[in-house]
């Protein structure tokens, strides 16, 4: 990655100064009426945005948390005392290291059971900190982070915690520094911003003021608008994390499953925008506990939170019109239209089964003007380009290896997707083979945006065809731990939400799926996610070369017709077993004839409310990959997962 990202998030900035439409120009600005300026008596220029990481927040050693943090573009870094304690290092020498990496080091943390101590430990509790104030000047870092108390013998009130932190803040103020204070969601006392706004405004000076959780805040249900009411100056410091709406208690909640913005389920761009609406101008920071994160390589968590925090300023910048800080325009999130294209590198060993199974489905081959050896296939809006690829002992073929996406303006959607983070990808301008408008996905394959200056499908073709007429989904493998980061990379970058995560059962073990979709249900894509090589999806994600497209799902008007269609051509289904059908006769009130007929042709069946679902499978080929046809009636906006594990041990009956 690079310095890529912040290099692409500047370059946007810059080139997006002039010209741009009103709607992506940041609005706060000399002479705008910015809650800052009013506050300040005057008009004051946005400052630029800072953005920060706690070293806690991803995985290795010291120097490994720092390079990785650098390189996703990040201007700061949150030490965390056992990273500093860790390291063999003097403060000094770290401090050094962090700034030799790009970084200036925006806080050390956490101070923990300060407040509302009486006597001797009150005056052990201040002179643990004057030591911490001594480390941080060799570290050179002027913002300590204190953390509401949850010590058995503290006292309780405001007012004494005010009268601690005023006398603190002297002392800090002395050597140039400055205490921030932040509310626990578990802390004994005090575990609410508005209790620790109190403390921190009756304490009245000014070393002391308020740090800002998101967790703690959303993780409590607390209304984050309260904090409007907090000034912008008085806040030292905003950390944003989110989480995965479950229920248990909120400490090993907060130490295990926090996770990016955009990732978990709180209302993160509402605290956000709450707290920068105030007139704070300070770092964006991510403060994330997670096990997850802990096992994976430190610069795809980087890259990964340096994302989701791109996205979510702009998603405040877009709500919040008066900002005191610069936060460069990008690009909204990108309305795909269709995902028209899919292209498959195929051996040449493996080609003509491709070419078998497409001809099967009644795909047309166009005429070849590609000098590449590379074949084009349409039907209906689908395109399918395979591309000889040569051999490689260790990638199995064939393999998807770019998807295409239809959108508004490519130009665009590359801007977006560059500003967080994603490589573009270089090629043959003017060329449909993938160089052209493309960025790479986490595992390296590509996505592609095609606009009306995108060379054009031939005409339609259903009459020769099989009835398929577009793209319905594609259900993508991934690794289990990596479907958080696919999941943000397109809810990132596309209008697309996600759904909730699902278990599949497979003999082997469980897969989990999570669907994401448009607006409108064009584009559908799903994420599998395989914790093990003896389910099918871990068996292809282990033997297919990566993460990528396990199965693709084309839609039919009318799936009966089609299915005998592709009888007729010679498409051989998986087939299904006779109890499956049994089950379906129990379960629905599905006329003989019909079943009959879908029993037949190997259709499978789910209904929801009025919403109805017909799909049937290609058998596997290559390294696991699979076609399904479907048919949608009445709305219906699932999947299908009710018969995943009947579909996934008939695929394993052919594929053992
Ligand atoms: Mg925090
Ligand atoms: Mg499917």
């Amino acid at each position: 990655m690079g310095t890529q990202g912040s290099d692409a998030f500047s370059r946007v900035a810059a080139s997006l100064s002039d010209g741009v439409p009103d709607e992506v120009r940041p609005v706060s600005g000399p002479g705008s009426d910015s809650i800052d300026s009013r506050r300040r008596g005057g008009a004051t220029r946005p400052r630029p945005l800072k953005t920060a990481i706690a070293t806690v927040s991803i995985s290795g050693t010291l120097d490994e948390k720092l390079a990785a943090i650098a390189a996703a573009g990040f201007t700061g870094v949150e030490i965390l005392e056992q990273d500093l304690v860790a390291d063999d290092r003097s403060p000094r020498e770290i401090g050094q290291a962090a700034r030799d990496a790009g970084l200036e080091v925006t806080l050390y943390q956490p101070f923990r059971d300060f407040e509302g101590l009486t006597g001797a430990a009150r005056a052990k509790a201040f002179d643990r900190a004057e030591r911490k104030f001594d480390l941080m000047q060799e570290l050179g870092c002027e913002l300590l982070l204190v953390v509401s108390s949850v010590h058995p013998e503290a006292l309780g009130g405001i007012d004494r915690a005010a009268a601690d932190l005023a006398d603190l803040g002297e002392r800090a103020a002395r050597r140039g520094l400055r205490v921030g204070y932040e509310a626990l969601a578990w802390g004994r006392f005090i575990n609410d911003h508005r209790d620790a706004w109190e403390a921190v405004r009756r304490a009245d000076h000014p070393a002391i003021g308020i740090i800002l959780d998101s967790f703690h805040t959303l993780g409590r249900r607390i209304d984050p608008d309260t904090i409007r009411d907090i000034p912008g100056d008085r806040i030292f410091l905003v950390q944003v994390a989110d989480a995965p709406a479950i229920e248990m208690d909120v400490l090993y909640w907060s130490r295990h499953f926090r996770n990016m913005p955009g990732e978990g389920d709180l209302d993160v761009t509402r605290f956000l925008r709450a707290a920068m609406a105030t007139g704070y101008c300070g770092p964006v920071s991510l403060e994330i506990f997670n096990d997850q994160y802990r096992g994976a390589p430190p610069e795809t968590i980087a890259r990964d939170g340096y994302r989701a925090l791109v996205a979510l300023i702009d998603d405040v910048r877009r709500a919040e019109p008066k900002l005191a800080v610069d936060a460069p325009a990008i690009p909204g999130r990108v309305a795909a239209r269709g995902l028209d294209v899919v292209e498959f590198h195929a051996s040449g060993a493996d080609a003509p089964g491709l070419a078998a199974m497409l001809d099967s489905l009644g795909f047309e081959r166009l005429p070849s003007v590609a000098t590449d050896g590379r074949q084009l296939w349409q039907q209906g809006e689908i395109r399918i380009a395979a591309t000889p690829r040569p051999a490689a002992p260790a990638i199995a073929s064939p393999t998807v290896a770019r998807l295409g996406f239809r959108v508004a303006s490519a130009a665009d959607a590359v801007t977006r997707a560059t500003a967080l983070g994603a490589k573009p990808v270089s090629g043959p301008a003017g060329s449909d083979a993938g160089g052209r408008d493309a960025v790479c996905d986490p595992a390296g394959g590509i996505v592609q945006f095609l606009d009306d200056a995108a060379p054009q499908a031939g005409p339609a073709t259903p009459a020769g065809g099989c009835g398929l007429v577009r793209i319905d989904h594609v259900a993508q493998t991934v690794p289990f731990e990596e479907m958080l980061a696919w999941s943000l990379f397109y809810t990132s970058l596309f209008d697309i939400s996600a759904g909730p995560i699902i278990d599949l059962v497979d003999p082997g073990g469980l897969v989990r799926s999570r669907a994401l979709g448009s607006p409108d249900g064009r584009v559908r894509l799903v994420l599998n996610g395989a914790e093990t090589p003896r389910t099918l999806a871990g068996r292809f994600l282990a033997e297919g070369g990566g993460a990528t497209v396990q199965h693709l799902a084309f839609a039919t008007d009318d799936i009966l017709a089609t299915a005998d269609r592709l009888a007729a051509r010679g498409f051989e289904s998986l087939p299904m077993p006779r109890n499956y059908y049994d089950d379906l006769a129990a379960r629905f009130d599905i006329p003989a004839d019909r079943l009959a007929r879908m029993q037949a042709a190997n259709i499978l069946y789910d209904r929801v409310g009025d919403g109805e679902f017909f799909h049937l499978y290609s058998r596997p080929f290559g390294p696991g990959v699979v076609f399904e046809i479907v048919e949608r009636r009445g709305g219906y906006g699932g999947y299908g997962a009710a018969n995943a594990s009947c579909r996934i041990a008939a695929q394993k009956r052919l594929a053992p």
